[in-house]
């Protein structure tokens, strides 16, 4: 098969800790000793992502968000490897149902970018590999339930499949009647932008369904144009586009940094959804944020902007019949 610039991306991005620091002239400025070798959530960062990444600065908003360290080997209280209990709520294998009327699909076992507070982190892809068996079982689960109106597409990277692949699925979901809606959450369109392709975008415009593309945007950074102009073709495409975002220690839980956030996705044809708190996955304390500093910055945000601007600030809690609001 002939690799696609994506693809190529992705079969190039860094794995190595000493390479990125290299790139990014920290060498010096971070100790080994802080650094942590974590082979089973190994450092994963494309280099388009790391070009927005600013040399010599160990505080980097986006560096943080992928270098694995010590501080992850913590183990804290209250943090689990299954923080959502999901594994209770997956009636076939590669299918989670949590709330009424939608399922989430886990289509792909990895992404093109580890993020360190990744709430499934810890999740049992193995067991959970989509093939054909899988595909169909989960396809006949979802036909057999007619309160299912949307279908969730989540991972790992859902985009990490193949068009031809993605086509299959689409076709498939697209004989079921009552499926009305298909969510895909993805973090490509801001990491790997270069996966907006034709073949995607034929597949999304020709459907049926309703499309909603959630992003996975945590700081301004991360919104160059590469990123705009594949929301542009996606919206082009008819393409509802979101974001929803994790608010993180050290990376954007100061009122300024949620607030360039939102101006620049709405800049960037994205509408801000969701400012989730942290979820409680072990290796990620260091991450969280406390309710209180969360409803601080969330009055601060609301005095400042316009409403359509302001992301709802949510938890998941397990069980729950719906993501529930501080
Ligand atoms: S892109 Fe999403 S699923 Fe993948 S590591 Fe990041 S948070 Fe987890």
């Amino acid at each position: 098969m002939v690799k696609g610039n994506w693809q190529k991306e992705i079969s190039e991005a860094i794995t190595s800790v000493d390479e990125l620091l290299n790139i990014l002239d920290l060498q010096t400025s971070i100790a080994g000793d802080q650094l942590m070798f974590a082979p089973e959530f190994k450092l994963l960062v494309p280099r388009a992502y790391v070009s927005r990444m600013q040399k010599g600065n160990p505080q980097d908003p986006l560096l943080l968000q992928v270098l694995p360290r010590v501080l992850e080997a913590c183990n804290v209280e209250g943090f689990s490897v299954d923080p959502l209990a999901e594994r209770a709520v997956s009636p076939v294998p590669g299918l989670l149902h949590k709330y009424y009327g939608r399922v989430l699909i886990t289509m792909a076992a990895s992404c093109a970018l580890n993020c360190r507070f990744c709430f499934r982190r810890h999740f049992p892809y193995a067991q959970n590999i989509i093939d054909e068996n899988t595909c169909m079982g989960i396809l006949a689960y979802i036909a057999n339930d007619k309160t299912i109106t949307e279908v969730i597409l989540s991972g790992g990277e859902p985009l990490l499949i193949s068009d031809a692949k993605f086509n299959t699925f689409i076709n498939a979901l697209e004989k079921i009647e009552h499926v009305k809606i298909l969510r895909i959450h993805s973090r490509m369109p801001i990491v790997v932008s270069a996966r907006i392709t034709e073949e995607l975008l034929c597949s999304l415009r020709k459907s049926r369904l309703q499309i909603v593309v959630v992003v996975h945007c945590n700081h301004a950074n991360e919104l160059v144009s590469a990123v705009t102009e594949s929301i542009d073709k996606l919206r082009a495409a008819k393409v509802s586009v979101l974001n929803q975002s994790v608010l993180l220690r050290g990376i954007n839980d100061n009122a300024d940094a949620l607030i360039a956030l939102s101006y620049k996705l709405f800049n960037s044809g994205i509408l801000p959804y969701y400012l989730h708190m942290l979820d409680k996955v072990q290796g990620a304390a260091h991450f969280a944020v406390s309710d209180t500093l969360a409803r601080r910055l969330l009055a601060e945000v609301q005095s400042k902007l316009p409403g359509y601007l302001v992301p709802q600030l949510v938890r998941e809690v397990p069980r729950a019949t719906s993501k529930t609001r501080l």
